[in-house]
């Protein structure tokens, strides 16, 4: 357990495990090899980790970009003084071409006006602005449709002050193996789009496609960079399909809290909103100080587990907006102020991100992501 002292304020934190972070990226780069580089994925506050503190700490490790949803995440890693290449996943909106060029984010390009609205802001700041193109092989979100590619390429020719750095495409399925020939035909759509760009005189410095699945499930995507987000941050057992191979990662993210009461409730008595749980005994519940504004999914109600004093213990009741009740009867000793561990590691057991999310019905990402900014982060690295 942390030292990390909350004194003066609520008892509800997130640790961050920096050293496993730094450990799941290493185990990625060992798998790629060194010919191909690791971008962080950092998008959306590093999956609700922290993407200020995780982007530090993987540029120590080497990382040379970051991958991020809009300007907006990236100005926010400028201001924090990462200098690492970062690439905006989203592109960027009207207005922000400049703002862009200034502070060195290197845009996803997928229309003509993006690529005709930085040349013009290139051209005044008399510089040549790296772009990088993204291909829809199948996905149908963002990206220029792969059979309009070659076209799209002849076009981007006439913009003499924008530089194709790196064409991009992204799976839909890599991490499910009946889909896999879904997956190798994105990939040859990907390859000839590639083709096509290289024939209309452009040379992009990298090709990179596979997000976590497809760099460990395929390692034929990999081109000369991979993008994993996921795996980074300990989340695989529901993003990587089964692979006999898959490196140990280390979950990264701990959120705790404490009890703040504990109470004797009798046999038949209810507890919580719509009354959902009935005591079948006498019982002793702990309210403690964190529901679903904190990101405690209430699909966890009646259903969720979480560790006290070395046991795995129920959510009894509706999870609420700001409490939730814990059956802690088997808990010998159980005390106020008792550190409760609602999801990640203490000690011997585990509340895995990936078993929240198949509780909750999602997908172990939600789950981080939706951990809220009411929650504080603590980041720990050893000798900090
Ligand atoms: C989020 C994202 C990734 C990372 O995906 P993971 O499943 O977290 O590895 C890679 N590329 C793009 C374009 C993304 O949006």
């Amino acid at each position: 357990m942390s030292g990390f002292e909350l004194e003066g304020h609520r008892p509800t934190w997130a640790e961050v495990n920096l050293d496993a972070l730094a450990a799941n990226y290493r185990a990625v780069r060992e798998r790629v090899g060194a010919g191909v580089k690791v971008m962080g994925v950092v998008k959306a506050d590093a999956y609700g980790h922290g993407a200020v503190e995780c982007a530090r700490r993987l540029a120590a490790e080497g990382a040379e970009w970051f991958g991020v949803a809009s300007p907006e995440e990236a100005f926010t890693l400028r201001r924090a003084g990462v200098n690492q290449n970062i690439l905006s996943f989203g592109g960027f909106w009207d207005g922000q071409a400049g703002e862009c060029l200034r502070q060195r984010v290197v845009p996803v390009v997928y229309r003509l006006d993006m690529a005709e609205a930085l040349d013009a802001a290139a051209g005044e700041a008399g510089v040549v602005a790296d772009i990088h193109v993204k291909i829809d092989t199948g996905m149908g979100r963002l990206g220029v449709r792969y059979d309009e590619a070659a076209e799209f390429a002849s076009k981007l020719r006439e913009f003499k002050n924008i530089r194709v750095d790196g064409l991009m495409t992204h799976f839909a399925a890599a991490d499910e193996p009946r889909r896999d020939c879904f997956t190798e035909e994105q990939l040859r759509h990907f390859r000839e789009a590639v083709a096509a760009f290289r024939e209309r005189g452009h040379a992009p410095t990298y090709e990179h496609a596979a997000n976590s699945a497809a760099t460990f499930a395929h390692p034929e995507t990999r081109g000369n960079m991979v993008r994993p987000g996921g795996v980074l941050y300990g989340l695989w057992r529901d993003v990587l399909p089964p692979l006999a191979d898959a490196p140990e990662f280390r979950p990264v993210m701990s959120v705790r809290t404490r009890v703040t009461l504990l109470k004797r409730v009798h046999a038949g008595e209810t507890l919580g909103y719509g009354c959902t749980f009935e005591a079948a005994r006498e019982m002793t519940v702990a309210t403690v100080t964190i529901g679903y504004a904190d990101g405690y999914a209430r699909a966890l109600s009646n259903r969720g587990r979480v560790i006290v004093r070395g046991r795995l213990v129920p959510v009894v009741g509706r999870v609420s907006m700001d409490l939730t009740l814990l059956d802690v009867t088997d808990v010998p000793g159980v005390e106020t102020g008792d550190v409760v561990t609602v999801l990640g590691e203490d000690g011997g057991l585990s509340v895995p991100a990936e078993d929240i999310a198949r509780t909750a019905g999602t997908l172990s990402y939600e789950i981080t992501c939706g951990v809220s900014a009411r929650v504080p982060r603590s980041y720990l690295a050893a000798g900090s």
